[in-house]
């Protein structure tokens, strides 16, 4: 069994030079040397024995090693092929971890928590590579993955995205799509010292503790979205315009109107006003207005 707690600075210096190892930028690799900031993250987690894990971007093992200790299997997906001597040498001694040496974004994840976890839902935690925060955890949520939490250290930009509403300058798609899928919470701002090497932004712990519904219903989740995506592409525009200039909404002006109008809302409306049950009504009237139409 490996010994060294990887979260030790000297312990993780050691294990980069012993492999020779070099950060590749474009992998995103920042990895934590800091081992307050990784237990708080697993006690945000609130990883039991008879969960799965699912992480994203294992690096060296660092959190896999305490991850390891807390869950009852852990599936690790990381791109870099020269880290896998590394999580062989420093995970060898667990015996419910796999690694799995793929692109997160092309795995079938759904297809994977079938068969590790017989469909029933996952904790996905990890130290995202920023690079590709947002399509990971979109295709999470968009793929309906079975996933009860998902707690994870982003660009400290993005956690406010995610967890602001209306009325606030980071209010967006993001926001929104997180909120209709997940109730977000930032568990902790984790200053640049804490990675080996420093990112140039701050970061924040953020958990996302998953919607067993929705909370607004919606008659049809993909026009939703595109209503969504349209009202913020243009965000100084009006509503209306964004939705009648969107490349995938093909509704009559007459009809956007009628629909804004029925939400209370005057014609100089923008999007970012509006909630997430505000967008859920206006895409119900446009979805039984006359069918959804889309380009
Ligand atoms: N978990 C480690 C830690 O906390 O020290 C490393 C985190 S580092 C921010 C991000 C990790 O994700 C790196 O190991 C990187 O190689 C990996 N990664 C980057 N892009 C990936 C992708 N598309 N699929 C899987 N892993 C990826």
């Amino acid at each position: 069994m490996y010994k060294p707690v990887l979260g030790i600075p000297q312990n993780t210096i050691e294990i980069l030079q012993k492999y020779n190892f070099s950060f590749q930028k474009k992998f995103g690799q920042n990895f934590l040397i800091d081992t307050h900031v990784l237990e708080k993250i697993i006690r945000a987690a609130d990883i039991h024995e008879d969960d799965m894990v699912l992480e994203v971007g294992p690096g060296i093992g660092t959190m896999t090693q305490y991850l390891a200790k807390a869950a009852g299997k852990v599936v690790a997906v990381e791109i870099d092929k020269n880290l896998i001597p590394i999580l062989s040498e420093t995970l060898g001694g667990y015996g419910n971890v796999r690694i799995i040496n793929e692109d997160v974004l092309k795995l079938d994840i759904p297809r994977l928590v079938e068969e590790e976890n017989g469909g029933k839902p996952v904790k996905v935690v990890a130290n995202l590579p920023y690079y590709i925060t947002t399509p990971i955890i979109m295709g999470l949520f968009e793929e309906h993955v079975p996933i009860e939490s998902i707690t994870v250290m982003v660009q400290k930009e993005v956690a406010d995205r995610m967890q602001t509403g209306p009325g606030n300058k980071d209010y967006g798609a993001l926001s929104l799509a997180v909120q209709y899928y997940a109730s977000p919470y930032i568990v902790a701002n984790v200053p640049p010292n804490c990675f080996i090497p420093r990112p140039k932004v701050g970061s924040a712990v953020i958990r996302l503790t998953c919607h067993e519904h929705p909370p607004v219903d919606v008659a049809d989740e993909r026009l939703l979205f595109d209503i969504i995506r349209a009202s913020f592409n243009q965000r100084r525009k009006t509503l209306a315009n964004g939705l009648k200039n969107s490349d995938r909404l093909d509704f009559p002006k007459e009809i956007i109107m009628e629909a804004i109008e029925r939400l209370g809302k005057g014609a100089s409306v923008r999007g970012e006003s509006l909630t997430l049950e505000e967008f859920a009504k206006l895409s119900n009237y446009l979805a039984n207005s006359c069918g959804a139409i889309r380009k």
